[in-house]
């Protein structure tokens, strides 16, 4: 766009004109404000400046808002501020005589320069400062207006312009370290942007140059000397990328730059040979400030052309850039007047290049001319936003009063006459932070970087779980298919079975129905029998007969004793005559001999009585041998069996010996192997009844032992193991059975049966049988190699009476034999007992609640203590206590005597009942 162009853009208009005195005529291109309009402007007689169409007042800003007429530029005309210094000493002295040659008339804006006593020239400008101005007035009116432009994002361009001496520097520079009044335009603009910024955002950076013979150098960091002017070919913005850039964040840095910046400005004009009035000071003042709450939707363009719309989150912020500069211009006064005699014509012209270029510009732009020579001179390069560019530029003229120096003023006013007339495009600064946004992308680039790694991450572990989770299930697959088969198999073994065994059953209960069909016919035969045969009832005919026969007898007698009693009255009278005393003795004879006659018929009759309770309990037993419920034993049983108490009644078998009873025996056993367990249940009850009756020995020599040994092992059902055990420990109370038990590995079955069973009365029949065995003497060895005791003492963790108490009872009867071996005198040896780790148990158990137990191991004791041997171990493991308490407290005489008879006798115990002071 053509005000890129900076001064090389013409003017386009002028939105008023500058003015001159009717009387006055136009001068240097300058055009008189009155009475004469501008030929540009229908500018009334007293023309106010025209407002630069600042977006914000003076005093009360206002944000400009981003609309195509900021955009492009709104026109502003170069405003120019005229100054008048005050006369110095020296003038008041010198020019004490003449009357000043300046009349101001601020009120109007007008300055009054006297031709001659009779005729003046009337200039306006923009403001007029008088003499008197305070620096505050002269800041205000001249730069803040520019300052607080530049804040809103618009470059901005204060000068001062005059000759030597006039007060540029004063009105620029001043520090105003004695007097804070004094402070000058630099100052007072770095207070007014340090105090708008933000110090978190916004950031402000300074340059100090002079510019000195077409060469730029650096003030801040001296010996940066000639540093080039770089022009954006795009937009035309011209930086100098070599300068020193300094970032102000306060006042007092501030001003420790521009001191540092004068006395290198000092140094630097020394080595020169020249002073500060010949050159250019240029303060830069970098302002970046983002705009608040602003960030532009971003549209980013794709390689087809297509706008791609950025999300809110990337939209970048909005910046604005604007730039102040300050320049203090060289004296305006021509070089030979200036007193630099020292330099060499070319030199000088050297030195003024640049201010004589500024002014060709000026000129050209006042005037619209087509061509500005910006490139004339570095200067005019420099300040090519300043004057026809898109800066808002402030021109302070600075004149002194002294009628001598007349004609450098009236140069001096002209300058500012036509640089007002140059019209800026002032263009707001705002851009896109696309480096802060870059910054934020590449975060969020990073961010999504590393967040894509993580996923990609999470994803390979999900793949890989997948992946073993895939073959996990094919393994499943394939466990799932063998077992399927294994079950298909299993299936069809099962369904082989079951049809097995539903014809097993079917044959058994065709044969049960044939046994039954028997046994119906069997007990029909016994009916027949017994209604036909029955003895039973033949004898009782026989009896009733022998009853008449009796009945008869007795009558007999009655009447054989009342012819006795007849006869002997008889007797008596006849004795009284001599041939009936003979008759007499003879019926006395015959009632003798029936006397005789009539005891043998008693007997006889006692004798078919007991004949006939015989035949009687046949005659049941054969009933109900047939009838499958064989009838065994008693219910008086005091031995093991008679733990079967719920054996059926009907269970009980006649056992006096008879022939007919081995027969039922046989039977009986070959019933354990019956297919029903009921049978099966039954015979071995039947055959543990018989075993606690006097029978054992037949019950033995029919394999019943045997028979009983082999169920413990074979069998699976609790019952019969029970009864079985039952039966063994009624058999094991007999000395021969004993050994046999013991011959046929009676051990180890019943140790086993002692593992598996969890019954307690299972339990109590498995330690009853090994509690007989106990008590043999010749099998003490061979039980305990055998694991006797040891099954023994497992057997209490069953925990209840009835079994602790067998336990015990063994324990009891193993102690006893050996204490029997001792008194015998056999080697001495400690006790197995004491070896198979009994004790603890023992002594644990000798005060149990329950008298069987207690009865029981009070006497084990006692045994034990019998042998000296172990009396070492029984006082370690605490029996010497409980034996004094037998001794003492035992409610059985003859145990409490033997206890107390073991501790006197037993050396170990004396010595350690001394040891403890115990007195028995
Ligand atoms: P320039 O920079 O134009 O050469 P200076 O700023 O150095 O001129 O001023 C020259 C002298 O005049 C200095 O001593 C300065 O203090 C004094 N001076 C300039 N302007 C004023 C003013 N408005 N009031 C008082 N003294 C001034
Ligand atoms: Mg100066």
């Amino acid at each position: 766009m053509s005000y890129r162009n900076g001064l090389a853009r013409p003017v386009q208009k002028l939105e008023r004109s500058l003015s001159v005195n009717s009387n006055c005529s136009s001068n240097n291109g300058v055009r008189p404000l009155v009475p004469s309009p501008p030929p540009s402007s229908p500018a009334p007689t007293r023309a106010k400046p025209v407002s630069p169409s600042r977006p914000a007042s003076a005093t009360g800003r206002r944000t400009p808002q981003r609309n195509s007429r900021y955009e492009s530029g709104v026109s502003s005309r170069v405003r120019v501020a005229v100054r008048l210094r005050p006369r110095n000493a020296e003038e008041i002295v010198a020019d004490a005589d003449f009357a000043d040659c300046i009349e101001l008339q601020p009120e109007l804006k007008r300055l009054k320069i006297r031709k001659n006593n009779w005729d003046c020239e009337t200039y306006e400008f923009d403001e007029v400062l008088t003499d008197f101005s305070s620096q505050k007035r002269v800041y205000e009116v001249v730069a803040k207006p520019v300052v607080e432009s530049v804040l809103e994002g618009y470059n901005g361009t204060i000068m001062a312009y005059g000759q030597t001496g006039t007060g540029k520097t004063f009105t620029l520079g001043r520090l105003g370290e004695e007097d804070i009044a004094d402070r000058g335009i630099m100052v007072r603009a770095m207070e007014d942007i340090l105090a708008d910024i933000s110090p978190e955002q916004d950031s402000i950076t300074v340059s100090y140059l002079q510019l000195y013979m077409e060469t730029v150098l650096d003030l801040l960091v001296p010996g940066k000397d000639n540093i080039p002017i770089v022009e954006d070919p795009k937009t035309g913005d011209v930086s100098l990328p070599g300068a020193t850039a300094v970032e102000i964040w306060d006042q007092t840095s501030f001003l420790d730059l521009l001191q540092t910046g004068e006395a290198n400005r000092f140094a630097a004009n020394t080595k020169l040979n020249t002073e500060s009035s010949r050159s250019h000071a240029i303060l830069m003042v970098n302002v970046k400030k983002h705009v608040k709450g602003k960030g532009g939707d971003l549209i980013l363009t794709n390689e087809n052309g297509l706008g791609v719309h950025m999300s809110k989150g990337f939209c970048p912020p909005m910046v604005r850039k604007s730039k102040l500069v300050v320049v203090d211009l060289a004296g305006s006064e021509r070089l030979d007047k200036s007193g630099s005699e020292g330099h060499a014509l070319e030199e000088a012209k050297s030195i003024n290049l640049s201010l004589t270029s500024l002014g060709k510009c000026i000129n050209a732009l006042a005037e619209g001319s087509s061509h500005i020579p910006i490139r004339d001179s570095k200067l005019t390069r420099l300040l090519r936003d300043s004057f026809g560019g898109t800066a808002r530029t402030s021109l302070v003229i600075t004149i002194g009063p002294s009628p001598r120096h007349r004609g450098e003023t009236m140069s001096t006013i002209m300058f500012g006459q036509r640089a007002m007339k140059v019209e800026n495009m002032v263009k707001l600064k705002e851009e896109f932070d696309y480096k802060s946004l870059c910054r934020r992308l590449d975060m969020e680039l990073e961010k999504r970087v590393s967040e894509i790694e993580r996923q990609g991450k999470l994803l390979l572990d999900v793949e890989e779980k997948l992946q073993e989770r895939l073959e996990e299930t094919k393994r499943a697959e394939r466990n799932l298919e063998s077992a399927l088969e294994k079950m298909a198999a299993e299936r069809a073994r099962y369904h082989k079975e079951h049809i097995e065994v539903l014809e097993s059953l079917e044959n058994e209960r065709a044969e049960r129905q044939k046994m039954e069909n028997q046994l119906q016919s069997t007990m029909q035969d016994m009916q027949h029998h017994r209604e036909v045969f029955d003895p039973c009832n033949q004898l009782k005919s026989e009896i009733l007969e022998l009853k008449l026969q009796l009945d008869k007898e007795v009558q007999l007698r009655q009447q054989a004793e009342k012819e006795l009693s007849a006869l002997k009255s008889g007797l008596t009278k006849i004795e009284s005559t001599s041939p009936e005393g003979q008759e007499a003795l003879i019926l006395s004879r015959r009632l003798e001999d029936e006397m005789k006659q009539r005891k043998n018929l008693e007997e006889e009759i006692q004798q078919l009585r007991n004949q006939l309770t015989q035949v009687t309990l046949q005659a049941d037993e054969a009933k109900r041998i047939v009838s499958g419920r064989i009838s065994f034993g008693s219910e008086s049983h005091k031995s093991f069996a008679s733990v079967n108490h719920n054996i059926d009644t009907s269970a009980n078998l006649n056992t006096s010996g008879r022939p007919q009873e081995h027969v039922g025996l046989q039977k009986v056993l070959s019933l354990l192997d019956s297919a029903d367990l009921d049978v099966r249940v039954h015979a071995v009850k039947v055959v543990a009844n018989l075993a606690a009756e006097v029978n054992q020995e037949k019950i033995v020599e029919a394999g019943g032992l045997h028979s009983m040994l082999m169920l413990l092992s074979s069998t699976e059902d609790e019952t019969i193991r029970r009864v079985a055990a039952g039966a063994i420990a009624n058999l094991a109370m007999n000395e021969t059975n004993q050994e046999l038990i013991m011959s046929e590995g009676g051990i180890t079955l019943l140790s086993k049966t002692a593992d598996d069973a969890e019954d307690p009365q299972t339990l109590r029949m498995v330690a009853g049988a090994i509690a007989n065995l106990c008590g043999n003497d010749k099998l003490q060895l061979k039980l305990r190699d055998e694991g006797g005791i040891k099954a023994l003492l497992s057997m209490v963790k069953s925990n209840h009476p009835d079994v602790l108490a067998q336990v015990a009872r063994g324990i009891a009867n193993f102690a006893k034999c050996e204490s029997r071996g001792a008194v015998q005198g056999s080697k001495p040896a400690r006790s197995l007992l004491i070896d198979e780790g009994a004790l603890p148990w023992i002594v644990a158990n000798a005060s149990n609640e329950a008298s069987p137990i207690r009865r029981h191991i009070e006497l084990a004791l006692c045994h034990l203590a019998q042998k000296d041997v172990n009396g070492k171990d029984l006082v370690a493991g605490g029996a010497l206590w409980e034996l004094i308490r037998i001794s003492r407290e035992c409610s059985r005489e003859d145990i409490r005597m033997l206890a107390h008879r073991m501790l006197i006798s037993s050396s170990v115990f004396q010595a350690e009942l001394r040891r403890l002071h115990i007195v028995l």
